[in-house]
């Protein structure tokens, strides 16, 4: 990779304390360009279009090393499938239980009530929160949430 684009995910991956493999470097080209949520099969084709050899199981090691170094957010959609989020902000999110299609809902979009100012001892590291809905395609998050 020795475009411009290349040399600031080069960059980026270092910052993460990530050596950038060629393998790396393609999960990144279509992970972490620009906000996106896509499963491990969707990060797959579209990395191998930059790197026909990928193997699947080196796709799901480089996400989990992503995951692990803070460059990915694994989001448990459903019980069979993890959506890989790279805009690591605190937000919530919707769901299309239809479709699968996910979108960010800004935190500002929805306050959550009710936590206990004592959760037994435990520290708090924070709350984000998955609304399951129908009809996403193509539409933002309405106005009453967003
Ligand atoms: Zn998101």
């Amino acid at each position: 990779m020795h475009t411009e684009r290349g040399q600031a995910m080069q960059q980026k991956l270092r910052a993460a304390g990530i050596q950038p493999t060629l393998q790396r470097l393609a999960v990144a080209g279509s992970l972490l360009v620009r906000p996106v949520h896509m499963t491990a099969e969707q990060v797959m084709s579209a990395a191998r279009f930059q790197l026909p050899s990928l193997s699947r199981a080196t796709v799901y090691a480089v996400l989990q090393l992503f995951v692990r170094q803070g460059l990915l957010k694994e989001l448990p959609v459903d019980g069979a499938s993890t959506v890989y989020d790279s805009n690591t902000s605190p937000h919530h999110h919707l769901y299309d239980v239809e479709t699968g299609e996910v979108a960010d809902l800004p935190m500002s979009g929805l306050q959550v009530m009710g936590l206990p100012e004592s959760l037994g001892g435990l520290q708090l590291e924070g709350v984000d929160v998955i609304v399951r809905v129908r009809g996403l395609r193509g539409r933002t998050a309405p106005a009453a949430l967003a």
